[in-house]
């Protein structure tokens, strides 16, 4: 990869929202919908707190942490007084004590376990935790998510968990060598969405459906994600040490 100055790459950061925001708006309005009504989430793993700060200032108001402990190490350090973040990648549930409360909602429960003591630490602060179940769309190298046989009755168990509230699904999907493949898993993940949203459970708002990354966002919005969760495409490539 080509080595940038914090410079280039704050401008490509600028550069990349603008596409993105106009991609986006035009697959919205393609699906017959309002531009405003899809939310894009920065995936902000790996990425330094400055240039989470600069896609901040060019408008972001949503970013998403993969893991407890980086993103309680840069919090401090970002704008978070005008953005909220989601926690979206897989949590154990010995971290469940540090993030409840230091996020808005967490994405990536995949267990009634987990959403129990997701509850049970909520509970304790006073809290109620927005949550979303993430579903195994039919991705093989996953192992995380709840099958979509399964996520409406795993809905209804964690429906009843004092200190958390169930707001959507959301879903890593896997990756697709034919385009109708992926809209098939979107639009097999929007059924899901609509059913579990027709049936009323107590205590759950089916308002969420985070679905599409860098490569799959524009599919995603067309067969109705309304949160997108952009890294790359935004970022560049990330460098994991
Ligand atoms: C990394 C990640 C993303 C963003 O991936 P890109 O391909 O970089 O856009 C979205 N969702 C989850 C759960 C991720 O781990």
């Amino acid at each position: 990869m080509v080595w940038l100055s914090d410079d280039e790459r704050f401008a490509a950061i600028e550069e990349n929202l603008k596409i993105i925001n106009n991609d986006i708006a035009e697959a919205a309005i393609t699906s017959g919908r309002n531009p405003d009504d899809v939310n894009l989430m920065a995936v902000t793993k790996t990425v330094e707190s400055k240039f989470i700060n600069k896609a901040i200032d060019c408008g972001i108001r949503l970013i998403g942490e993969n893991k407890v402990q980086e993103f309680l190490l840069k919090a401090p350090e970002l704008k978070l007084d005008s953005c909220k973040a989601h926690l979206i990648g897989h949590l154990q549930s010995n971290k469940v004590r540090k993030i409840v409360g230091m996020v808005d909602t967490i994405q990536s429960v995949d267990t009634v376990e987990i959403a129990k003591e997701i509850g049970k630490r909520s509970v304790m602060q006073g809290i109620s935790t927005k949550i979303l179940l993430e579903v195994n769309a039919g991705n093989e190298y996953s192992k995380f998510g709840f099958t979509a046989d399964e996520v409406f009755e795993k809905a209804c168990e964690i429906a009843e968990i004092d200190g958390v509230c169930v707001n959507g699904l959301m879903c890593v999907a896997p990756i697709c060598e034919k385009e109708a493949e992926l809209r098939a898993v979107f639009s097999d993940m929007r059924r899901l969405f609509i059913d579990i949203g027709d049936k009323k459970i107590d205590n759950t708002n089916m308002n969420v459906l985070s679905m599409g990354m860098s490569g799959d966002y524009e599919s995603a919005i067309l067969e109705g994600a309304n949160l997108v969760r952009i890294g790359s495409a935004i970022f560049g490539a990330r460098i994991y040490r």
